[in-house]
């Protein structure tokens, strides 16, 4: 019970005992603590609940700087600190060969460090996959791009050792979207097969992905406008190998004008990839004769890669 409590009963006691006259210092006493018990908070009677300080509710979202209590206001030190951000993966960058002189390009020697490329299956795949969305709504070239019935992109193994470039789709590739399909194709599949290769462990592009109406070679511009993705197919797959098939995909990757007898049966150096240039097979199919020039330069290929070929 209240002390207040207590000293009401004390005086209603004396007052029934006929006492009505109190002494001053009792009434103003009764005075006192009816006022102190007024203005008392009401959490008085649980001092533990008095005294706590209120916890702050910080979330995620809510700056420190809005939460009001005086607890929020020393500065916040996380108990894991956040780890540091690492320094971005080094890209992988690749120069394009700009001589147009008509010299030779330098032959593999060794010397050029091949950039390891960082780069899983899944992003080669993903990357590979960004450049076709890229290519198939491509019109930097007028013409091709109104003449043709899709672009052809690339096929193969995305992390290739070997990757075949050639010149650009023709009339079968336009049509069924995948580059070396019509007769050329199935006597590079032969050459393939005979070089103890399946087309499904090569990476197979052209130079252009677009179909030069009725044949034609790629003019320079249309070459140019399709750099960057064959760049981009080049970087994502970062073969080992890189055959070029013709003149076309010879110059154009390389950078020269040399004719393509004098670049063949030996290995040039792209960025630490070696590329062997060698006829195209439609050269082959005009000119069957110079099938034994591919074949020795096949076996050259091979044999840099450990596969004897008879
Ligand atoms: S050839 Fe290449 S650059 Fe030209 S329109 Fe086709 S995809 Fe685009």
């Amino acid at each position: 019970m209240n002390p207040q409590r207590i000293l009401r009963q004390k005086l209603e006691d004396l007052q029934r005992a006929g006492i009505t006259q109190l002494p001053r210092e009792l009434t103003d006493l009764v005075a006192e603590l009816s006022q102190q018990t007024a203005a008392a908070p009401k959490s008085a009677e649980n001092p533990a609940k008095a005294v706590a300080p209120a916890k702050p509710i910080v979330t995620t979202s809510q700056p420190a700087s809005s939460v009001k209590t005086a607890a929020a206001e020393a500065p916040v030190q996380s108990s894991t600190p956040k780890p540091e951000k690492s320094p971005p993966a080094t890209p992988v960058t690749r120069q394009f060969l700009s001589s147009s002189s008509g010299s030779m390009p330098g032959e593999f020697s060794g010397d050029t460090a091949r950039p390891c490329s960082t780069l899983s299956l899944d992003e080669r795949v993903a990357s590979l996959a960004k450049a076709a969305e890229q290519v198939a709504a491509c019109v930097r070239c007028q013409e091709l791009a109104e003449t043709r019935t899709q672009t052809v992109f690339g096929v193969g193994n995305p992390d290739a050792d070997i990757m075949y470039i050639g010149e650009a789709p023709g009339a079968d590739e336009d049509r069924q979207g995948e580059p070396f399909v019509g007769r050329a194709g199935q006597l590079l599949d032969k050459i393939t097969e005979a070089c103890k290769l399946t087309r499904e462990e090569i990476y197979i592009c052209n130079i252009l992905r677009c179909r030069p109406p009725g044949n034609r070679n790629p003019t320079p511009d249309e070459a140019a406008n399709c750099r960057e993705y064959l760049d981009a197919q080049i970087e994502a797959v970062d073969p080992e190998y890189i055959v070029c098939w013709g003149s076309v995909a010879a110059h154009n990757l390389l950078g020269t004008k040399a004719a393509i007898g004098k670049m063949r049966g030996k290995f040039f150096d792209y960025k630490g990839i070696k590329v062997l240039c060698t006829y195209h097979p439609s050269y082959l199919l005009r000119s069957p004769g110079a099938k034994k020039d591919v074949w020795a330069d096949m076996k050259i290929f091979r044999a840099d890669m450990g596969v004897l070929l008879d």
